[in-house]
């Protein structure tokens, strides 16, 4: 194990199928670690995703205790409960003003990320309706072509600005490319930010999602935001990933002997081609374990860590189960409910990504609700 490593020493239920330790300890110096690069820029913190799947309240919370007063969520659902978490952080909801949610905007505070021109005016007039200039931010496109006006819907929002009825909070933008150093996008989207920003000097700028965030001074602006790397995930390739944040266990429900040339799951795809010992562990694509991360005769899968032996995943995972190959370790080392480690003693997220043809941050948002779940 290194010192990375989380441990808890509170004893799962018997029944849990598989142990999700969240180190929130971890979540807080990765967002510190980040705040302090980027001083002077703030750092807000992302908490979509159920704050990218390790449960939004405890995210949330830790991250207010590192520092972090400014909180982005994709939903308005998202933000209803960080609201009733952190009366008064500063919270923005980034899929922006769907008709109808106005008032729920103003009733709890919220700040909603203007993308188009209609949710500019539908803000606007309901703002001049209750006759109070509300915060919003304004999301400008500068390439990811999602969300956010056209520069020249811009620069007509910039000229018109007496004519704006709330309160211009923050202007973004967001980066497509900047995991990957020197894409020329991100050369041109911090190009035409810096041009449209320069229109509203009085207003707070923000462009860095984590991968920007640990790039280069020039991308943070006045405020980063980042969510990734905050959790433990690679935000670049040419970046390690800071702490890990999240290790998880899974159950070993039965220990079977296969013969060679018999087979193993679901479709016969894996063929034992010596005797073999194999655990049976009780978590599958049910759990958010990625079925192609499953292996087959022609191609290997993930692994787990069993009593210190890196063991590879074997045939098709199924909805509740999957199979590791432990003929490698020694047969007292192993009993049925022990537990076998999918991320953790060495195996990090882009290890079960790398396998399963995703990326870390699909792992972590698809993490199930089924295993028993401790924050240490
Ligand atoms: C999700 C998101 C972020 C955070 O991105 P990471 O790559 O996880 O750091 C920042 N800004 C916007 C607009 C996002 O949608």
């Amino acid at each position: 194990m290194t010192s990375h490593d989380i441990t808890s020493h509170d004893i799962p239920p018997p029944e849990a199928g598989g142990v999700l330790t969240v180190d929130l300890a971890a979540l807080r110096a990765n967002y510190e670690e980040i705040a302090r690069r980027v001083t002077p820029a703030a750092c807000a913190a992302v908490v979509k995703g159920d704050g990218y799947g390790i449960g939004l309240v405890p995210a949330a919370s830790a991250l207010w205790q590192a520092g972090a007063r400014t909180f982005f969520v994709a939903l308005l659902s998202e933000a209803r409960e960080l609201r009733n978490l952190l009366p008064e952080a500063e919270i923005f909801v980034l899929n922006g003003l769907f008709p109808g949610t106005e008032a729920a905007y103003r009733d709890k505070r919220l700040c909603p990320v203007l993308g188009s021109v209609s949710e500019i005016e539908r803000w606007s007039a309901f703002c001049e309706d209750t006759g109070t200039a509300l915060p919003a931010a304004v999301h400008v496109d500068t390439g990811m072509n999602r969300l956010g006006l056209s520069a020249t819907e811009a620069v007509n929002l910039a000229e018109g600005r007496d004519e704006i009825g709330f309160t211009l909070a923050l202007l973004m933008s967001h980066l497509a490319c900047a995991d990957e150093p020197d894409h020329p996008l991100t050369a041109r989207q911090l190009e035409d930010f810096r041009a449209i920003a320069a229109l509203f000097p009085d207003v707070r700028a923000s462009l860095a999602n984590s991968a920007g965030a640990l790039g280069d001074r020039a991308l943070h602006f006045d405020l980063v935001r980042p969510g990734i790397a905050v959790y433990g995930g690679r935000p670049r390739k040419d970046v390690a990933p800071l702490r890990p944040v999240v290790r998880l266990e899974l159950r070993i429900a039965q220990v079977r002997h296969v013969h060679e040339g018999e087979t193993v799951g679901y479709g016969a795809a894996h063929t034992a081609l010596r005797p073999s010992r194999v655990a049976i562990l009780s978590a599958g694509y049910a759990d958010g374990i990625p079925r192609l991360a499953g292996a087959s005769d022609l191609r290997p899968g993930a692994e787990a860590v069993v009593a210190g032996h890196r063991c590879p995943l074997i045939g098709r995972i199924s909805m509740d189960l999957l199979a590791l190959d432990i003929t490698e370790v020694p047969e007292d080392a192993v009993s049925p409910g022990d537990f076998a480690t999918l991320l953790g003693d060495g195996l990090g997220l882009e290890d079960l990504a790398r396998h399963s043809a995703t990326i870390d941050y699909e792992i972590l948002t698809s993490l199930g609700r089924r295993y028993h779940r401790r924050w240490v």
